[in-house]
């Protein structure tokens, strides 16, 4: 089951998040498997894109904030993009576009970043958006501080926290066909006088000794193997790491509160489409294939329908259920 685990360090101002996705990843990459035109991704776009998923999970989890969670990168080598859509319930999506063919040892920049144009981009959209209000949007290139390419997508989000939110933040994530995972530790800002000061934030010894925390306790995390992130379950790397630190755990979050596969696409809603399309239309279709097939953009689930399919939709319209959230 896919679960999310928070904990806080006591007397620390540092707290952790633990994410490890299985059904609901691998609902994700079912769907592109079974799907005839593009098929399964190849094994590096698979765990990116396993990455960016638990990475998401992670940052939804970690906000506060009432609407869908968006990470995309835009690249400008074989992958164009890749996709990943959290909700606040957790539901979650993902998706990526590949031109042309992948080398199994194809390295982050070989994919997104070849001519270092690559782009990774943060969107928070808003559950109900007024009339001209903007989703807010932080946009970071994939490479560091003196253009070098970034291998390590984990690399990527630590410097967007860094920059966007000032927030010293440590990653890792590790996916394969099975398990999307992560860690995050995060150093919560400092309160009062010491945050306001500005310029110095080493005006107090009290500070440079919370700093300490937060760098041993990063030490740990930045010590976890992506083979034990993706086969220990949360208490054996919680414990592993941390054996010597007072963590505070909560309740985990799975099952109906934990993060799930979830798609607005449905067979309802493609019968929808189609009738709106009209019977001349499918049927001049119909005569040139065995069925119409519209497959979802977002998951990849293809939809099917032969001529006693259409033919039902048409007879009779009345009885489909109306689509939620349907743009008219
Ligand atoms: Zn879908």
């Amino acid at each position: 089951m896919s679960e999310i685990h928070k904990f806080l360090f006591e007397g620390l101002p540092v707290r952790g998040v633990l994410v490890r996705l299985t059904d609901a990843w691998r609902e994700i990459l079912s769907r592109r498997a079974a799907n005839t035109t593009h098929g399964a991704y190849p094994k590096p776009l698979q765990n990116l894109l396993g990455e960016m998923t638990a990475a998401a999970v992670l940052m939804q989890s970690n906000i506060k904030f009432d609407g869908a969670l968006v990470l995309q990168i835009f690249g400008d080598g074989p992958v164009k993009l890749a996709v990943v859509e959290v909700q606040p319930d957790f539901g979650l999506r993902a998706t990526a576009t590949l031109n042309g063919t992948l080398d199994d040892a194809a390295t982050l920049s070989q994919m997104v970043n070849v001519g270092n144009e690559g782009r990774c981009a943060i969107t928070l959209d808003p559950q109900n958006r007024q009339p001209g209000q903007q989703p807010y949007q932080g946009v970071v290139p994939l490479f560091g501080d003196h253009h070098e390419k970034l291998e390590k997508f984990s690399d990527v989000l630590q410097h967007y926290m860094l920059q966007s939110e000032q927030l010293d933040t440590t990653l890792v994530l590790a996916a394969n066909d099975q398990v999307a995972a992560g860690l995050l530790i995060q150093r919560l800002p400092m309160q009062g006088a010491g945050n306001l000061a500005g310029g110095s934030s080493y005006a107090h010894e009290d500070e440079i000794g919370r700093n300490e925390d937060y760098k041993r306790i990063s030490l740990l995390a930045s010590t976890l193997k992506r083979e034990e992130l993706l086969t220990l379950d949360a208490d054996s790397i919680l414990h592993r790491l941390f054996w010597d630190e007072n963590v505070l755990r909560f309740d985990p979050l799975k099952g109906d509160t934990g993060p799930r596969f979830s798609c607005t696409c449905s067979r309802e809603r493609v019968s929808r489409m189609l009738l709106s399309l009209g019977a001349q239309e499918v049927d001049s279709i119909l005569q040139e294939r065995a069925d119409v097939e519209v497959g979802c953009d977002f998951c990849g689930q293809q939809y099917r329908f032969d001529a006693v399919d259409a033919a039902q939709i048409f007879r009779q319209p009345d009885q489909l259920p109306p689509v939620p959230g349907a743009v008219h």
